[in-house]
């Protein structure tokens, strides 16, 4: 091999690769997600039904309506898992484009834990739900900001999903219940669109942060491509943050959508808060305040997963 090539390696040579200007990407503003992030939390604890849940309602209702999205509140009841009492539930949309058949889901839930229940020391607190909440508001509302901007054949949906964590028993109360509903709606109505693809962000503001590939959404033969995708456009925008190997199996809002509604969506989430290893953690305790959030955290994810909107073919 050696002497085949000798004297041609100048020929042989890769001609230099010209870096690709990504200076056409539409600009991410981590500082406004941020901002959301910590008015949000300043309503305090934002659990299903509760008041402070109704005036998030309403800032995200406003949000929308500023970025030039249609909103629709899907709206029904259900039994308060303690008292028995009706509690109404409600799946935000934001929606761009509502004519159009193929269409983009963006996800996060916006309603937050009951207690802190995984605090060492006092597992009754009310919990802020800064990253495991407000994160995916947040980004979510900034990206909003920029989908009127997008040259795509595809509408867009983003969503903001109801009673994630409406849990006071871990045993006996259901996960996921404004996913499933979505979900349920989705396969049986008799609508006239399609998700082409869908993508969930959860706990996406962690200041230290590291997205390893959700393991249920690499796995699935319909998402995969989906996630392989992302991390390529992290690579390209040089955001070394997003790690393209698997390590966490996550139950989140996605699989609901995924298995009964049949969407190909994916989790994009750092379930290590704040990080990998035997340290401190944070999530569904006390800590998981605006302070152990970053701007920059928001503006990472969020430049990606609207790079990879704009790519969209
Ligand atoms: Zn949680």
């Amino acid at each position: 091999m050696m002497a085949l090539n000798r004297g041609k390696e100048e020929e042989a040579a890769p001609p230099t690769a010209k870096p690709e200007d990504l200076s056409r990407y539409l600009p991410f503003d981590g500082n406004k997600a941020y901002q959301h992030l910590v008015d949000v939390c300043k309503l305090g604890p934002r659990v299903s039904g509760s008041q402070a849940m109704k005036l998030q309602q309403d800032y995200i209702q406003k949000a929308l309506t500023a970025a030039g999205a249609q909103v629709q509140f899907q709206s029904w009841d259900i039994r308060h898992p303690e008292t028995g009492q009706p509690v109404t539930l409600s799946n935000i949309f934001g929606r761009f484009h509502p004519e159009r058949t193929e269409r983009i889901l963006l996800a996060c839930h916006y309603d937050t834990r009951p207690y802190a229940d995984e605090d060492p020391d006092n597992p009754k607190a009310p919990f802020i739900g800064a990253n495991d909440g407000a994160s995916g508001v947040g980004l979510l509302l900034e990206l909003a900001r920029h989908i009127d901007k997008l040259d795509t054949k595809y509408g867009v949906d983003i969503v903001f999903l109801d009673a994630e964590e409406f849990i006071f028993d871990r045993e006996r109360d259901p996960f996921f219940v404004g996913s499933t509903y979505l979900a349920e709606k989705y396969r049986n109505a008799d609508i006239n669109f399609r998700y082409k693809w869908g993508i969930l962000v959860d706990m996406v503001g962690d200041k230290d942060l590291q997205i390893y590939q959700e393991r249920n959404s690499i796995s699935w033969r319909d998402t995969r491509p989906l996630v392989i995708d992302i991390w390529r456009v992290a690579k390209k925008l040089n955001i070394p943050e997003f790690v393209s190997r698997p390590r966490h199996t996550v139950n989140d809002d996605h699989v609901p959508l995924h298995d009964i509604g049949g969407i190909p969506i994916i989790d994009i989430i750092d379930f290590d808060y704040p990080s990998p290893g035997y340290g401190p953690k944070y999530w569904h305790t006390t800590k998981d305040v605006p302070e152990n959030c970053s701007a920059d955290s928001l503006a990472k994810v969020g430049k990606v997963i609207l790079t990879w909107l704009q790519e969209l073919e």
